[in-house]
């Protein structure tokens, strides 16, 4: 890791907390929590919630279908891990972004929400790693440089009142993404 994958932020007590870069796929992070980039209907899909379901097993989609139905957009629900256990994660996420709809539809507000109750869950459970993809970024049309900067702004913003949480890691699926989050790492850096 270069010096562009890191950065120390403030943290609820006077401490620090990091938000990392890392590059590859999120089912094989070891965190205490990993976040689904979901749909409203809860209902499993192609892209990262295709991944984590599948590397999961079903018992993840039977939670889900017994205890909520849906999730509003800008909301999050958590649920065990399924077989990720078996590498040391204990929760899932599993967090609605927006569509992209050109910009003008609160989109910002609604992924800014989807980042913070994702993190707030993961806190309130006791996590104190997790593991987020670019939600939003691919299926559901959000442009990478702005998911970067409003992903990278609201988990920082959230760290800083989480009790358990002192890692947040970003896992940027393929090389542009990974890029991207890097230019707006350090643009929150520098603006610190
Ligand atoms: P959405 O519907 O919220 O846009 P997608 O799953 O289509 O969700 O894409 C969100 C982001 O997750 C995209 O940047 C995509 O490249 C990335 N992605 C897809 N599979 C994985 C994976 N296994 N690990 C991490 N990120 C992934």
């Amino acid at each position: 890791m270069d010096g562009n994958d890191r950065i120390e932020v403030g943290a609820a007590g006077g401490g620090s907390a990091a938000i990392e870069l890392i590059a590859g796929d999120i089912t094989t992070v070891r965190v205490d929590a990993i976040v689904n980039a979901a749909n409203s209907a809860l209902a499993g899909g192609g892209g990262v919630d295709g991944a984590i379901h599948r590397a999961a097993g079903p018992d993840v989609m039977a939670e889900l279908r017994a205890r909520y139905r849906g999730c509003p957009t800008g909301g999050a629900v958590v649920t065990a891990s399924g077989r990720l256990a078996d590498h040391g994660v204990r929760w899932i996420v599993h967090a609605v972004g927006p569509i992209w709809r050109g910009g003008e539809a609160g989109e910002a507000e609604l992924l800014a929400s989807a980042y913070r109750t994702s993190l707030r869950l993961a806190d309130d459970a006791g996590a104190r790693s997790v593991a987020f993809p670019a939600i939003s970024a691919g299926i559901y049309g959000y442009p990478l440089d702005q998911t970067a900067a409003v992903a990278l702004r609201s988990v920082r913003d959230a760290l800083a009142t989480a009790r358990s949480v002192e890692r947040a890691v970003f896992v940027l699926f393929d090389d542009r993404a990974f890029r991207t989050f890097e230019r707006a790492l350090r643009a929150i850096a520098e603006s610190a």
